[in-house]
């Protein structure tokens, strides 16, 4: 029996892509060798990688002007490639602190030039945004930066603000092909895959090919864009496992309705989950309901030790990764796009039992 996967990443992938990879993983395609033993350089890994960025450009609608690649270093990796290719000096970019991840951007963004914050969600403990509507850049600003889902705090932007001619930049680790998304709104769209499309190792940059002539272009190789671009992210070794891995569960998502089948499917199992923690005075949502994320929902029980029992006890019932990030405690389930909507109809059911066994 499977265990139902609430962890936050690495995360619960789709079965029928795992079954996939371990029919192909000896030898892909009848062709006598493995996908994670053929060379980078060679056909067959070029043509799945050509499939995997062309599936991945329809499933995101990435006009023809953005490079779209693969990079390894993790989400991280970007906190500090970002500022380095694009905060030019004597300038400014602009951050928005909302929570763990966009605290880490913005602290590495200091380390190589001056930044404004646009909202510093502090005060209220990262439990809201500001109205998209009110946000403007800076004059002096060389972008703007956001993360798109806070995936510890469970917070999450529903529209992006209008920045005009600054480049507008976006971490979509957490909630990426969860939505349709207009991605002529960003010049910069990435993050880490481990959430919505697959195993840890890759990390997607879907980048305004423009962006590359306002870049530092004195960078040692692996930190320069541009050079990512022009090998479309083949310079170096890339995480060929993580990317043949993407490149099934893309396949995936396309056959269970792209973007919008995925918004659909996130809508309702976030709805049964905020349904069931607001029609009860047990279980309580710290975050603004404006504001509440559809693949991260965070929830507190009335005391420390009831929020043990719950973990332990959901353990037991086949539930993993229901305990919040370290830094924050409390609840959080991950409901990503592979979740299958029993996992919630069960955890919501438990639910349920905690509170009228507990309350
Ligand atoms: N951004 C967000 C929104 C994340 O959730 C994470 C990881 N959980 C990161 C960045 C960092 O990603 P990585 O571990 O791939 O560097």
């Amino acid at each position: 029996m499977r265990k139902m996967n609430f962890f936050a990443g690495p995360s619960t992938m789709p079965v029928e892509v795992l079954e996939e990879l371990r029919d192909q993983l000896v030898d892909y395609e009848g062709q006598g060798l493995s996908m994670i033993e053929a060379s980078h350089r060679g056909g067959m890994f070029e043509e799945m990688y050509d499939e995997c960025l062309a599936t991945f450009r329809e499933l995101m609608g990435v006009p023809e002007n953005y490079d779209v690649y693969f990079l390894g270093g993790g989400a991280t990796l970007q906190f500090a490639m970002i500022p380095m290719n694009f905060l030019l000096p004597g300038k400014s970019a602009d951050y928005s602190k909302t929570g763990t991840w966009s605290n880490k951007a913005t602290s590495d963004a200091k380390k190589f030039g001056s930044v404004n914050l646009f909202f510093d969600g502090t005060e209220s403990n990262f439990t809201t945004l500001p109205d998209p509507k009110s946000v403007k850049p800076s004059p002096d600003s060389c972008y703007m930066y956001l993360c798109s889902n806070e995936t510890i705090g469970g917070i999450e932007w529903q529209d992006f603000p209008d920045t005009g001619d600054v480049p507008l930049i976006a971490d979509m680790s957490s909630d990426i092909l969860s939505r349709p998304v207009d991605v002529s709104k960003f010049a910069m769209i990435y993050g880490g895959v481990q959430k919505n499309l697959g195993p840890a190792g890759a990390t997607f940059i879907i980048m305004r090919k423009d962006m590359l002539e306002r870049r530092n272009e004195n960078l040692p190789a692996y930190l320069d864009y541009g050079l990512h671009a022009k090998e479309k992210g083949l310079y170096n070794t890339p995480p060929v496992f993580s990317i043949w891995a993407v490149k099934c569960n893309l396949d995936w998502i396309k056959r269970n309705g792209g973007a919008q089948g995925m918004l659909d499917r996130a809508c309702k199992k976030a709805g049964m989950l905020y349904d069931t923690i607001d029609s009860s005075d047990f279980f309580r949502s710290p975050v603004d309901k404006r504001y509440r994320s559809r693949m991260n929902v965070v929830f507190r029980l009335p005391s420390e030790d009831l929020e043990k029992k719950f973990v332990k006890e959901s353990q037991e019932a086949g539930m993993l990764g229901l305990k919040g990030h370290r830094s924050v405690g409390g609840l959080r389930a991950s409901i990503y796009n592979a979740l299958p909507m029993e996992a919630v109809e069960n955890l919501c059911s438990f639910m349920k039992e905690f509170e009228r066994k507990n309350g």
